[in-house]
């Protein structure tokens, strides 16, 4: 069995300020090290399920955040960009039974961690596919959906996991910390570790029962910090600008929603 594994920080245990999800900083390693541990911990769980191939994408920032000798020996990492517009996915094909998200977290404009953000945090205020608020959980998903791969299993801010629940109840869910505020209440990480085996364990044995979803349109909004470049995606083609700050995009395909997202 293939699982493809994305991992990112902000929605890692105990992680509330960006001071600790970027390098040069003094608290960053210890982060970097829960995220790590918190991948080590899926992998062991899927391995115990029978997964015996799985690909791990470094998901935030640079693409060099995790310690790939703390993972288990046969695990592979796909570390840096390649640019592709699959992006926090990119590398997954149809070939894989099954998607992780690990340390995933709240889109932008939520209140449900202090570093909720949806891709770029400087220029995007928010997202919305088909009506729907889009957070990366969202928007790799229907990647992954598009390839006809269930997203099996998701760790991050309580509040992404609610939206998580709410999208696919089948998904396996595990809440590390809540969002109050600047703040958070986190659970201890050794207790975060083993909830997240125990879930992607069951995450694997529970493949086939969780369906994909495939749309037959999809309608992208948009909706920028700044006017500017509200005003230069205008240009980009079938872009028509709907507001000072938002555009929107219509299109068939979803790889056209991925490749537009991906230019900004
Ligand atoms: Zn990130």
């Amino acid at each position: 069995m293939r699982i493809y594994i994305s991992a990112d920080i902000e929605g890692v245990t105990g992680v509330s300020t960006w001071q600790e999800t970027l390098k040069g900083n003094a608290e960053y390693n210890r982060y970097r090290e829960q995220m790590t541990r918190e991948v080590a911990a899926a992998c062991e769980g899927a391995r115990e399920a029978g997964a015996d191939y799985i690909i791990v994408k470094d998901a935030h920032e640079d693409g060099k955040n995790l310690i790939h000798a703390m993972l288990p020996e046969q695990v592979k990492i796909i570390s840096g960009w390649s640019n592709h517009p699959y992006n926090m996915v990119e590398g997954l094909d149809q070939s894989f039974d099954g998607v992780i998200f690990i340390g995933y977290h709240s889109g932008g404009s939520s209140n449900g961690t202090p570093l909720a953000h949806t891709l770029s945090l400087d220029s995007i205020r928010n997202i919305y596919i088909n009506g729907k608020k889009a957070d990366e959980f969202l928007i790799y998903t229907y990647a992954a959906h598009m390839l006809k791969v269930p997203v099996i299993m998701v760790s991050g801010d309580g509040e992404l996991i609610r939206r998580v629940r709410a999208f696919d109840p089948a998904v396996k869910t595990v809440a590390v910390q809540e969002g109050f505020g600047g703040a958070i209440v986190s659970i201890h990480p050794n207790a975060a570790t083993a909830r997240i085996k125990k879930a992607a364990k069951r995450a694997v044995e529970s493949i086939g029962r969780i369906k994909t979803t495939a749309l037959d349109t999809y309608e992208l909004k948009v909706e920028f910090k700044r006017h500017q470049d509200a005003y230069k995606y205008s240009f980009y083609p079938q872009v028509e600008q709907i507001g000072e700050y938002t555009i929107k995009y219509n299109a068939t395909h979803y790889m056209d929603i991925l490749t537009l997202l991906m230019f900004m």
